[in-house]
């Protein structure tokens, strides 16, 4: 049922009350992921402070609330209290809400909360400590699929029968989009390991990547990869050249910085037209590749060389792209293929 199909006095009573019930769930991801991290079971009874173990008492333990009301410290122990609960609780709240609005009320409600509940979850734990555990990731890949095999969102248009099964086209999509995922990730990830003897990714990124797929089939995963490693290289960058930087690394610095110029001289060519014609488009490119080649060679042997590398937790990146799509897939589908000329039909 779409939200606006009440009236404005219940519109925002829905979400009002969606958003209190984002708070609620909020706190006890809260729990989960404290939990998850100190090995503790999730049943565990009672909040506690972490830094004291003193027990919560119900009023000092309200969301958001009681962080503004007690300055972001334990009551008893006068210690700061991590500014990761307001915000998960806040954050958390804010989704339901922009769900609700979204998708209106209706069984996919309940499945898409649960979602969002498990990235929130996973987000954290990775920033934390850079671990996902496959506990929260695992069981989407199944919810996401089942989540499609009945259609849940009521945008099947077509079945396709094998055998004597019918599979509605949703369905097949998310099956191949958890496949794609999956089989990117790992390939990737051992990628790093044959160029650097690392690898590139962590297992937990392959499971996001395949819920993801589950949850929004392979075409709408190829547009969370794109986000994800956009999102990536812009924070990743400047931490990475940071790095460099303090390690005194000026070498890698120059093989990153030709990386920067072969994208300037390509640009470059396009802006003053040399690229319209064949030869020039043929120059540019062969300087331009040539250039990145030698960049990325560089700073791959560097890395080997030193047995360096920034470790970036790629969780978060992905559940952005995740969310990106969730609330505005079709939208960010469109802009790719007008801008893009792709994936058309
Ligand atoms: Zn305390």
């Amino acid at each position: 049922m779409e939200l606006s199909s009440f009236g404005t006095f219940w519109q925002i009573y829905i979400l009002v009350f969606t958003g209190i019930i984002g708070l609620i769930i909020g706190s006890f991801l809260n729990v989960v992921i404290l939990r998850l991290l100190s090995g503790e079971s999730i049943v565990f009874p009672g909040s506690k402070c972490p830094k004291c173990s003193h027990a919560i008492a119900w009023y000092d333990n309200i969301p958001v609330i009681s962080y503004i009301l007690l300055k972001g410290k334990c009551r008893n122990c006068d210690q700061s209290i991590s500014i990761q609960y307001p915000l998960v609780e806040f954050t958390t709240a804010l989704l339901f809400i922009a769900t609700v609005f979204c998708f209106g009320i209706g069984l996919n409600l309940f499945f898409l909360l649960i979602l969002i509940s498990a990235l929130i979850v996973i987000t954290v734990t990775d920033l934390k400590e850079q671990v996902v555990f496959d506990i929260i990731s695992m069981p989407l890949i199944p919810l996401g699929l089942v989540y499609n095999f009945f259609d849940i969102a009521n945008t099947a248009n077509s079945h396709v029968k094998f055998f004597a099964l019918t599979f509605n086209d949703v369905f097949l999509t998310a099956f191949a989009g958890a496949i794609l995922g999956a089989l990117f990730f790992e390939l990737f990830a051992r990628l790093g390991l044959v160029l650097v003897g690392h690898r590139a990714f962590g297992g937990g990124d392959t499971i996001i990547a395949a819920a993801l797929g589950a949850w929004f089939g392979w075409k709408m995963l190829i547009i969370v990869i794109v986000l994800s490693f956009a999102l990536q290289l812009l924070i990743g960058i400047p931490i990475i050249l940071l790095n460099m930087y303090k390690d005194k690394d000026f070498k890698s610095l120059i093989y990153m910085s030709l990386l920067l110029f072969s994208l300037i001289i390509s640009v470059l060519g396009r802006i003053f037209g040399l690229t319209n014609h064949f030869t020039g488009a043929l120059i540019i490119l062969l300087i331009s590749f040539g250039l990145a080649g030698v960049g990325v060679v560089g700073v791959l042997s560097r890395v080997k060389e030193r047995k360096s590398y920034t470790l970036l937790p790629f969780g978060p990146a992905l559940v952005f792209g995740g969310f990106v799509v969730l609330f505005f897939g079709q939208n960010v589908m469109n802009w790719f293929i007008n801008n893009f000329h792709l994936m058309q039909g």
